[in-house]
């Protein structure tokens, strides 16, 4: 599926993108970027969420300022996560004015259609990548339908009226977008920037359409594509249209990095975006973060609440194992299927084809629940303790089938217990953290796993294993790890 377009393989700071590496998560703070304390509570966050890249805008010199600030603090707790810098209209000024600023980044994007006017276009672009070069850093030439181009706009409706078969303004609209990305990758190699430190993106908010600039983007070049709906919206319709166009695009083999642009309900946690997009890419089958539940919707042949209960026991004990698993070295328990199914119609066949599974009687069957595993039947449950039963036969399972070995995927961070550098107050960073607590123990309840990190915020206790870093967290220390769990960086400072 995905291998299929060969783009150039972009490096940035601690991550690769492009060219085979995995499709890359990233995500987009919402603090004000010069209040550091709270963009880097949110950026751990996120993080921990499983993001591998953190974009924040840089609007004004505060800004600009507080991103050397910004990395030397996620330094501090052992996290290297690439930073992304969001520019427009005055980026040229940020980056030469601000030194520090500028190579503390590790990618800049910039919007072709928000460097200044017709004028000066060409030399605010030419100073910005100009910057780039000097600091060795990758750009992301990132179009928007919300701040096309206008002058390129213009310039393509007339030769589109002057032409024999118009193409009307919406089909000239979109292919002024990708004209914009291209024309633009092209001037930025005329000013000395590598092809394998670009990236290009052209976001709108409808799915047809970012599917369609995609896969021109994609049958024109070879740069490495950041693909998503700019502007999804929010909730269930946010979350729809993101997976509808990032799963037609990276089934076609189009994207290596994506962010799903969703607008969070008040009070809901940043990193939901995040979240779905781990979501997407596990159910296309492109990468694997966690074991999952298949699970019947359940129908009148269902007799009681039993399997619902027990799908749900399932899911939690996932949840809460999963952290020793991956400490323990079980490689590849991130892709374990579980069924549980409600009764003979499609259970054992389900059963058999997940990792391993149990069929519970519908109405009017035999009370005995056979579970499978790798295909062959295993034994029959029956009896009042099936669930304890069942979930004993599972840890089993994952001990028997997934022996330790050196480990080839990093665990994802654990961010508990890390120090944070001399002289930072960490009140709003802990409070971000604590949110995110709440909010993962209000999730886990409706069984959405999420990811190893969050489970170890709310639940591990005991000593560590330092382990390798991943996402940008790297080996992280933690002298002072409360007893009863928890992320308590104050305490310590
Ligand atoms: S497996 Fe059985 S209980 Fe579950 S939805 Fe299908 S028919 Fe209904």
């Amino acid at each position: 599926m995905h291998s299929s377009r060969k783009t150039h393989r972009v490096r940035v700071g601690t991550v690769e993108m492009g060219g085979g590496s995995p499709v890359r998560i990233q995500s987009m703070t919402n603090t004000p970027t010069s209040d550091v304390e709270r963009t880097v509570a949110q950026i751990l966050e996120l993080v921990s969420a499983g993001s591998e890249l953190v974009r924040f805008t840089v609007k004004d010199e505060e800004d600009a300022r507080a991103v050397p600030e910004i990395a030397r603090v996620l330094a501090g707790y052992g996290c290297s996560v690439p930073l992304v810098g969001d520019f427009h209209y005055n980026g040229h000024r940020l980056l030469t004015r601000h030194e520090d600023c500028a190579r503390a980044l590790d990618k800049y994007r910039i919007n072709p259609g928000n460097v200044g006017t017709a004028e000066q276009h060409d030399a605010n672009f030419r100073t910005m990548i100009e910057a780039a070069v000097e600091h060795g850093k990758v750009v992301r030439i990132g179009v928007n339908g919300g701040s096309l181009d206008q002058g390129l706009l213009a310039d393509l409706i007339q030769a589109d009226l002057e032409a024999g078969q118009p193409r009307g303004t919406r089909g000239v609209f979109l292919d002024a977008m990708v004209e914009s990305a291209l024309r633009s990758a092209r001037q930025a190699q005329e000013y000395g920037l590598p092809e394998d430190r670009i990236v290009l993106s052209a976001k709108v908010s409808e799915v047809q359409e970012v599917v369609e600039v995609n896969r021109a983007l994609a049958a024109r070049s070879r740069y490495a594509l950041h693909v998503g709906l700019t502007e999804a919206g929010m909730g269930l319709k946010g979350t729809v249209g993101s997976a509808l166009a990032l799963g037609i695009l990276l089934s076609e083999g189009v994207g290596d990095t994506i962010r799903v642009s969703l607008t969070p309900a008040p009070g809901e946690s940043r990193s939901r975006e995040v979240e779905v997009a781990r979501e997407i890419l596990q159910g296309l089958g492109l990468r694997s973060f966690y074991p999952r539940v298949t699970a019947c919707p359940g129908c009148g042949r269902t007799s009681s609440s039993l399997f619902q209960e027990l799908a749900q026991d399932v899911q939690r004990y996932l949840q809460r194992r999963m952290p020793d698993w991956q400490e323990a070295g079980l490689v590849g328990v991130e892709s374990l299927k579980v069924a549980v199914m409600g009764c003979v119609v499609n259970g054992p066949g389900e059963a058999r084809g997940a990792n391993i599974g149990i069929s519970l009687p519908g109405s009017g069957e035999i009370p005995a629940a056979p579970v499978y595993a790798d295909g062959k039947r295993l034994e029959t449950l029956k009896g009042d303790d099936l669930a304890p039963r069942f979930l004993q036969i599972l840890e089993d399972y994952v001990r028997h089938r997934y022996a330790p070995r050196p480990a080839t995927t990093p665990p994802v961070p654990d961010l508990k217990g890390l120090n944070p550098p001399p002289g930072v107050r960490t009140e709003a960073i802990e409070a971000g953290l604590d949110a995110r607590k709440a909010c993962i123990e209000e999730r886990s309840v409706v069984g959405n796993y999420v990811s190893t990190a969050e489970v170890r915020l709310t639940t591990q206790t005991g000593p560590s294993h330092p382990h390798p870093g991943v996402g940008g967290v790297s080996t992280p220390r933690r002298p002072n790890a409360t007893p009863g769990g928890g992320f308590r960086t104050g305490a310590r400072s």
